[in-house]
């Protein structure tokens, strides 16, 4: 279903609901064993995989990390609000690489990359930053990178928006640069302020941001 096509209250129910899938267990992972994926990364339509790697609570470098609350769920409705994939790591406890997403995680990612597909990474940040969105571009920004940083640009005009500040995806333990030094794709990464990922208790502000996000990936799709 195309996204003009979807109401905003339901498309904040779609985000609501899929949240529960998280928070039910006090963002602890359950199932383990699979990621939650949309879409299929291989079909030749699509051209973004969106990801979510830090829905649940999990280990990094052997110290928690708390979970970025509606991120899993945020990754699922922009997958399915625009038709293209997601993937949500569901943090194992045993056998996780040094990032903390699980092997099987980075596989996907692997392939998903192979299969030319712009790496998203979805993530959640404090508010104390003073932005909405912090934009990281990486060490290696791609053509693909800058053709939908200029359309989010353009689309949050109404938001605070940095780039790189606080947040440049530099660090190695990031999906964007695992994506841009390892594996020669494209990634960009993507924070989002805490009071724009709480649409339980702000579900205005946060179902006019959804909407206007998942427009404008829609629209560099488009491009
Ligand atoms: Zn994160």
């Amino acid at each position: 279903m195309p996204l003009s096509d979807i109401s905003n209250k339901d498309l904040l129910d779609n985000w609501l609901d899929l949240e529960c899938n998280f928070s039910n267990n006090h963002y602890n992972s359950i199932n383990q064993i699979n990621n939650i994926e949309i879409g299929q990364a291989n079909d030749s339509s699509r051209k973004i995989l969106f990801c979510a790697p830090h829905a649940f609570n999990h280990f990094r470098y052997n110290k928690i990390k708390v979970a970025d609350i509606f991120t899993g769920s945020l990754c699922q409705v922009l997958a399915k609000a625009t038709g293209q994939s997601g993937i949500v790591s569901t943090c194992p406890d045993n056998n996780p690489d040094y990032m903390g997403f699980g092997y099987k995680y980075l596989h996907q990612i692997e392939r998903a990359v192979s299969n030319k597909l712009l790496i998203v990474d979805l993530h959640g940040m404090s508010n104390k930053y003073g932005l909405d969105v912090c934009i990281g571009v990486g060490a290696n920004p791609s053509i693909r990178v800058n053709q939908l940083v200029k359309c989010l640009m353009n689309d949050l005009v109404d938001y605070r928006v940095s780039i790189n500040e606080p947040f440049a995806a530099l660090a190695e333990y990031t999906i964007t640069n695992f994506v841009q030094t390892k594996l020669l794709g494209d990634a960009v990464q993507i924070e989002i302020a805490s009071k724009l990922r709480d649409p339980t208790n702000n579900p205005i502000e946060c179902g006019v941001f959804l909407r206007t996000i998942a427009k404008s990936f829609s629209r560099y799709l488009a491009e």
